[in-house]
C-alpha cells in the first residue's frame, strides 16, 4: 500500500484539494472515498516522497500514467530527477525546498514550484512537460529539510494556453506586429536606461490615409489586406534591430532604434515614398495607397512612452492637415530653428562681449541691518551688447551654462572684481561662482594666480555658491572651500533655503556667511508660511555662528521684521538696486564678513 501512504501524507501536508485521497486512519485503509489510485491520474498528478539525506525518490503507482516519456529512465533518487529539469524552469523543487523561508512547526512546511521536464536521454528526446509540484517539507533535528512529502500535477496545456494569451496580447493577429503595449514597454526599457548606454530613438507614427474610402470602396477585407501588405513593406524598408507596432486600426508605430532627428526624417520621407511608390496587391486587385507620418525623438520629445505618443500624435495631426507636409516632426522645425538661431546667437553676443571686453559688472550694496552703513557690495554679470544696451545674467546664463561659456564668464568676472578690490582699497565685494566653475579641477590653481597678481585683495573678496551647488559632491566642497580659505577668501552659501542643505552638511562646511534666497524674503510681511521658513532659516544660521545676509529686501516693514530676527545684513532695492558704474564707492563701514 505504499501509494496509499503516499497519499496519506500528502493528505497531511494540505495537498486534499488536489488530491482527494481516502481518510487516514492511522494507516488503516480507508472506509470511504475515491481509490487514489483512480482519482490521481485522471486528473494527471503523482505524488512522491523524497528522503533528502539518502536522496532516495519514491513514487505513486501511476508515475508512467502520469509523467509518460518522462517516467521512462531513471527517476529514483532526487538528482537523477533535477537532471531533468527544463532550461527555461525558473526554480526547481530542491531550490523550493532549500530556499524555503518557511520553518517546519511539526506539521511541515509548504512549498511550491512550477518547473518543465524533459524525457529520460535514452528515449530519443521529446517534447517537455510542465508540472507544477507543491507538497511539504518536514525538518530534520536541525530544522533544515529533512524529508518531502508532494504532489506533481502536469499542467502543460495550461502552460501552453497562458503562453498563447501572452503571445497574443503582444502580438496584432492580422499584421503579427507587435501591439502598442509592446511598444510601449519597449520604448520604456529604452528610456529606462542608464544615461550613459542610452541612445536617442524616434518613434514614426504612419497613417494610412483614407483607409476608411478604401474600405468603402472595396470592402473591409481589402482593406485588410492593405493593412497586412504595408506592415510587410514597412518591415522589409528598415533595419533588423528597428521595431513596427500596430498602433491602432490604421496606424502604424516605428521605433527606429539608435536614430537623431535628422536620421528619422529621412528615414521618414523614404518610408513615405515607399508605401505610395506602388500599389498593394489585393483580391480585388490592387489598390494604391499612400501615408501621413508624425515624429518624435527620445528622450528629447518625451521621457515617458506617454508623453512620446502623445506628441507623435500631434506632430501626425499637424501632418494630416490638408495642405501640411506629410512628415511633420514634433515642435514643427521653425520653432526649433528659431531656438537654435537664439541660442547661437547668445552664445555669439557672449564670445564677442568677453574678446571685446564688453563684460561688466553691476555693483549692488549690501547693508548693515543695525546701522544702514553699506558694508560690502555684491558684483553681479553685466553684459554690455554692441549696440551699448545691457544684458543681465537670466537672459545669457541658461544658454552659457549649456555652451560652457559661463566658466570663461565667471573667471572674467572674478578678474574684473579683483582689479577693481585693487583700486579701491576700502572695498569689499562678493561674486558668484557657477557649478561649472566649482567643478572644474583647474579653477583652484587659476584663482590662486589670479589673485597672486593683486597681493592683499583676497582677503576682501567673497565667493558665493549656491546650496545645490554644493551638495553635489560633499566632499570636493569641502577640499573647494579649504582651497579658497588658504588664499583668505571668504565664502558665502547663496539662495540658503532654496535648496535642501542639511543641518549636518552645513556645519561640517566651513561657510562665513549665508544669503538667504530673496524669493523667500520678498514676501514674509505677507506670507506666515514664509515668515516661519525665514525665520527657522535664521535660527539655524545663527545657531551655527554664520552671519547673515538677507536678499530681496523691498520695504522697511520687511527690513524691521528681519532686523528684529537678528538678520545681520540687508541686500535688496529698498536699500540700493545693482548699478554698472557707481560713481564711488562708499567707504564701508562695518566690518562686514571679516569676521
Ligand atoms: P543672485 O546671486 O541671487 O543675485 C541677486 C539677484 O537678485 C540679482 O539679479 C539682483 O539684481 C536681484 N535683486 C537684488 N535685489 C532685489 C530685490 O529687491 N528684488 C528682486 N526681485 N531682485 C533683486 P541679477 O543681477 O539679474 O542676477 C541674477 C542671478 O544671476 C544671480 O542671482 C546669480 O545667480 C546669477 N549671476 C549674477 N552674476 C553672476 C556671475 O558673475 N556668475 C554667475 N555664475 N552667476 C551670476
Ligand atoms: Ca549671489
Ligand atoms: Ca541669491
Amino acid at each position: 500500500m505504499q501509494l496509499r501512504h503516499l497519499a496519506d501524507k500528502a493528505a497531511s501536508a494540505g495537498l486534499e484539494e488536489k488530491a482527494p485521497s481516502p481518510v487516514s486512519n492511522g494507516g488503516a485503509p480507508a472506509p470511504f472515498g475515491p481509490d487514489p489510485a483512480i482519482v490521481l491520474p485522471s486528473i494527471g498528478a503523482v505524488l512522491y516522497d523524497w528522503d533528502i539525506a539518502t536522496d532516495r525518490l519514491l513514487w505513486g503507482d501511476n508515475l508512467a500514467e502520469t509523467l509518460g516519456a518522462v517516467a521512462r529512465g531513471e527517476l529514483s533518487t532526487g538528482r537523477a530527477y533535477g537532471e531533468r529539469l527544463g532550461a527555461e524552469s525558473a526554480a526547481s523543487r530542491y531550490e523550493a525546498v532549500m530556499n524555503s523561508t518557511a520553518t517546519d512547526e511539526g506539521e511541515g512546511a509548504p512549498f511550491r514550484a512550477v518547473y518543465s521536464l524533459a524525457p529520460a536521454r535514452e528515449t530519443g528526446g521529446g517534447p517537455l512537460i510542465w508540472v507544477e509540484d507543491c507538497g511539504r517539507w518536514f525538518a530534520g533535528r536541525d530544522g533544515r529539510p529533512h524529508r518531502v512529502h508532494g504532489l506533481v500535477r502536469v499542467i502543460t496545456e495550461r502552460k501552453e494556453l497562458e503562453g498563447e494569451m501572452k503571445r497574443r496580447a503582444q502580438i496584432d493577429a492580422l499584421t503579427g506586429t507587435v501591439t502598442r503595449v509592446q511598444l510601449a514597454d519597449h520604448a520604456q526599457r529604452l528610456l529606462g536606461q542608464p544615461e550613459k548606454a542610452r541612445k536617442p530613438f524616434a518613434v514614426l507614427l504612419v497613417a494610412i490615409e483614407n483607409l476608411f474610402a478604401l474600405n468603402r470602396t472595396y470592402g473591409y477585407d481589402a482593406g485588410d489586406e492593405i493593412i497586412v501588405r504595408l506592415a510587410a513593406r514597412l518591415r522589409a524598408n528598415l533595419r533588423v534591430n528597428d521595431l513596427v507596432s500596430r498602433y491602432a486600426g490604421n496606424k502604424f508605430a516605428v521605433l527606429l532604434d539608435n536614430c537623431e532627428a535628422e536620421q528619422a526624417k529621412a528615414t521618414g520621407m523614404r518610408l513615405i515614398e515607399v508605401i505610395s511608390q506602388a500599389p498593394f496587391e489585393t483580391q480585388v486587385g490592387a489598390i494604391p495607397a499612400t501615408a501621413r507620418m508624425g515624429a518624435v525623438v527620445a528622450p528629447r520629445d518625451g521621457r515617458t512612452p506617454e508623453i512620446l505618443f502623445q506628441h507623435a500624435e500631434e506632430a501626425l495631426d499637424a501632418a494630416r492637415q490638408r495642405n501640411g507636409a506629410r512628415f511633420v516632426a514634433y515642435a514643427s522645425s521653425l520653432d526649433r530653428d528659431i531656438g537654435r538661431l537664439h541660442a547661437l546667437h547668445v552664445a555669439d553676443s557672449v564670445v564677442s562681449a568677453l574678446n571685446e571686453r564688453r563684460v561688466e559688472l553691476a555693483f549692488q550694496p549690501i547693508v548693515s541691518a543695525k546701522t544702514g552703513a553699506i558694508a560690502f557690495y555684491e558684483a553681479l554679470l553685466r553684459v554690455r551688447l554692441a549696440d551699448g544696451s545691457i544684458v543681465c545674467p537670466g537672459d545669457i546664463l541658461p544658454v552659457a551654462e549649456k555652451s560652457g561659456l559661463v566658466r570663461l564668464l565667471d573667471q572674467r568676472v572674478l578678474e574684473l572684481a579683483l582689479a577693481r578690490l585693487a583700486e579701491e582699497p576700502d572695498l569689499r565685494v562678493s561674486v558668484n561662482a557657477s557649478i561649472a566653475t566649482l567643478n572644474d579641477p583647474e579653477w583652484p590653481a587659476w584663482l590662486a594666480s589670479a589673485t597672486n597678481v593683486y597681493p592683499g585683495v583676497a582677503k576682501r573678496l567673497t565667493i558665493e555658491m549656491t546650496e545645490s551647488t554644493m551638495i553635489e559632491d560633499f566632499d570636493t566642497t569641502r577640499r573647494l572651500i579649504a582651497a579658497c580659505k588658504s588664499l583668505g577668501i571668504k565664502l558665502a552659501m547663496d539662495d540658503f533655503g532654496a535648496g535642501h542643505t542639511s543641518f549636518r552638511n552645513l556645519r561640517q562646511l566651513d561657510f562665513d556667511l549665508v544669503k538667504i534666497d530673496g524669493a523667500f524674503v520678498r514676501n514674509i510681511s505677507k506670507s506666515a508660511d514664509d515668515r516661519f521658513f525665514v525665520r527657522t532659516l535664521t535660527d539655524l544660521a545663527r545657531h551655527l555662528g554664520l552671519e547673515i545676509v538677507a536678499e530681496w529686501v523691498e520695504d522697511e516693514a520687511t527690513a524691521a521684521l528681519l532686523r528684529e530676527w537678528g538678520v545681520d545684513y540687508f541686500q535688496g532695492s529698498y536699500f540700493g538696486v545693482a548699478e554698472t558704474a557707481p560713481a564711488a564707492f562708499a567707504p564701508p563701514q562695518a566690518a562686514a564678513a571679516s569676521a
